[in-house]
């Protein structure tokens, strides 16, 4: 394994991880300690090669603000769930992560007092070069937005090389692989071709603030062993937008 951070493609980067990623895929359950070891286990795998690393920690395994609209609420109040059920996923990342003896600190971009620390560009960049994983919660704050847009934003902020999206599939597909066989994996796209092609890549207003800034995206399989640890040496694994 590298140890030398010289040999390392990205060393500083956001990991974007859906609500959804932390649902037990057999038995259902919101929130899988099964998965949350496993992330715990390959997050230390680059955190030993000296990344730094940002998570930035989505809801929908708890509320999305769009699907409680849709049985009633208002707007505003349902995003507000939404951006308080990411910071209880950031408190279940965050534990699962100490108990694996790694440094971390969870940040909010809502104060909380008594819970974690509010965002604040300084802290963050500070304890991410002292080797500290940050955990990104609360969104932007803001509702009408996503963590999509979230990740892509502190990205830029932090200056991160890449964004990473971790998802259940191994990238972007020519079509659907599961409703057909013939799909094939793209190993890079330019951001014209997914918004000419309109491949749900990311939430849109998202995708155009890392296209703007010109931030690389790579959306790859967060539950394939060692996924992470190729992406950051250099090895191809899921689809790079660039
Ligand atoms: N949300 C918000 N503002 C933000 C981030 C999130 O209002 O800056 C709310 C919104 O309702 C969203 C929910 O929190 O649906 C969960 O976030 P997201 O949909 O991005 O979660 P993911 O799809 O990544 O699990």
């Amino acid at each position: 394994m590298f140890k030398n951070n010289r040999l390392l493609k990205y060393k500083r980067v956001i990991l974007k991880l859906s609500g959804e990623s932390l649902i037990n895929l057999k038995n259902k359950n919101n929130i899988d300690s099964f998965f949350l070891n496993f992330l715990s286990q390959e997050i230390k795998k680059i955190v030993d090669l000296n990344v730094e690393l940002g998570i930035v920690i989505g809801a929908g395994n708890l509320f999305r603000g769009q699907q409680l609209q849709k049985i009633g609420f208002n707007r505003v109040i349902a995003d507000q769930i939404g951006i308080l059920s990411t910071i209880i996923n950031g408190l279940a990342i965050n534990n699962f992560m100490n108990q694996m003896h790694i440094k971390t600190l969870l940040m909010s971009s809502i104060p909380l007092n008594g819970i974690c620390e509010t965002y604040n560009w300084n802290r963050a960049i500070k304890f991410l070069s002292q080797k500290n994983v940050i955990i990104f919660s609360a969104g932007i704050g803001n509702p009408f937005f996503t963590t999509d847009s979230a990740a892509c934003l502190r990205a830029i902020e932090i200056k991160a090389d890449i964004v990473l999206k971790g998802t259940q599939v191994d990238g972007v597909y020519t079509s659907d692989p599961k409703k057909n066989l013939e799909a094939k994996l793209y190993s890079q796209l330019s951001y014209k071709t997914v918004l000419k092609k309109e491949l749900k890549v990311m939430d849109l207003s998202a995708f155009i603030l890392a296209r703007d800034y010109n931030l690389p995206i790579r959306i790859f399989n967060i539950r394939k062993p060692n996924s992470l640890l190729r992406i950051v040496q250099g090895l191809n694994e899921g689809t790079l937008i660039h």
